[in-house]
């Protein structure tokens, strides 16, 4: 009757509150970084970007690069559970005549996203006009040659004990390493990873970066990959602002969880970003007292998003999110989440 049905929504009532504080509490224990921490990584890592600056600059004058700068959920206050990583943003300068830029979706490999870069006019400009004319291959900018030139330079000819020492760091290159990687011991039980991340910004914006598709049959070996971080990032902390929402709460809550459940590691920042921005089109309640309702919202929005396969994102449709999982991955990602709708406590269990 309908006294029972009360009873069972102020039972509901009285659980999401229990969640809403655990969540709160988690948030603050378990998720937020203390600023002390965040500011010795940060140090560590732009004395590091310094040193390559000085380096790069005495060793390839000539290398066509815009100035490196550090980027990443460290510089946004995004960055979860421990300080531990960030990318050195490499930004190359290509000839605007020299090169252009493919959608993905305009080529065989038909992937939106992703672009391949062309090299233009090799009949009045001939092979080394360009700088980067190295690493073409097969009339094509390659980004994993690209990472190559990087990886020679850097895991081969810096001494980085020498300058380890200094710093009074311990640095080393990891290997192997598909992405360039260095590994920075800066306490004796801290340790942060700086991974290179070669950029182009073409001439409307776009930005691309040489870290290679994840499912790269030799097919895929030319593409960059889009990226869309700088813009959805802001995006989501300019509705936040608007209403003093907890949408970027709600997104560390959620990259805490992935990153500290095995199960749901391969769930990344873009990924979970783009489904709140797209929650984001339908629900306008952010406030602190609802962020329960939210989280399990996001949970359920990741379940049918993984169900169809396809997570389209916020800043450009056609591009799917999902495109790099296996159909297994989808699998399992998706059933650990269904699970975690009837029990979200247990996501908070560490
Ligand atoms: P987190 O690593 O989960 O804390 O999330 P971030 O928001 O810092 O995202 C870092 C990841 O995004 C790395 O894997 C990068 O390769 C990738 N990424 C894509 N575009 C960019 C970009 O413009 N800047 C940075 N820093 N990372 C990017």
């Amino acid at each position: 009757g309908g006294s029972g049905a009360t009873q069972s929504d102020r039972q509901r009532a009285r659980m999401r509150l229990s969640l809403q504080e655990h969540l709160w509490e988690f948030y603050q224990n378990n998720v937020n970084i203390p600023t002390e921490e965040q500011a010795v990584a940060r140090r560590a890592a732009l004395d590091i970007c310094a040193e390559l600056r000085v380096f790069l600059h005495a060793k390839l004058p000539d290398m066509p690069l815009r100035e490196m700068y550090l980027s990443g959920s460290l510089y946004d206050d995004l960055q979860v559970v421990t300080a531990d990583h960030a990318q050195l943003m490499v930004p190359l300068i290509l000839e605007k005549n020299l090169w252009s830029s493919i959608p993905g979706e305009d080529t065989i490999m038909n992937v939106p996203g992703f672009w391949l870069v062309r090299r233009e006019n090799l009949e009045y400009f001939p092979r080394n006009s360009s700088y980067w004319d190295r690493c073409m291959v097969g009339g094509y900018l390659s980004p994993k040659s690209v990472l190559e030139v990087f990886d020679k330079l850097v895991a081969g000819s810096i001494n980085w004990p020498a300058i380890g020492s200094v710093l009074d760091y311990i640095i080393r290159p990891v290997v192997p390493s598909e992405t360039l990687t260095l590994e920075v011991q800066y306490e004796m039980d801290r340790k942060l990873y700086v991974d290179f991340l070669p950029l182009l910004v073409m001439e409307d914006g776009t930005s691309l970066i040489a870290k290679p598709h994840r499912l790269a049959a030799e097919r895929h070996e030319n593409l960059w990959r889009q990226s869309f971080r700088v813009a959805e990032t802001a995006r989501l902390r300019a509705l936040d602002q608007e209403d003093g929402g907890c949408r970027c709460a709600c997104l560390k809550l959620a990259k805490a969880v992935c990153k500290l459940n095995p199960a749901l590691h391969r769930l990344n920042a873009s990924q979970l970003t783009n489904t709140i921005l797209l929650l984001c089109e339908k629900e306008g309640d952010w406030t602190r007292e609802a962020l329960a309702d939210r989280f399990l919202q996001l949970l359920r929005a990741l379940v049918g998003h993984l169900e169809a396969g396809r997570l389209q994102c916020a800043l450009s449709p056609k591009v799917n999110l999902f495109c790099e999982l296996t159909e297994q991955e989808v699998d399992e990602l998706g059933y650990t989440l269904y699970c975690a709708l009837s029990d979200p406590e247990g996501l908070l269990r560490t």
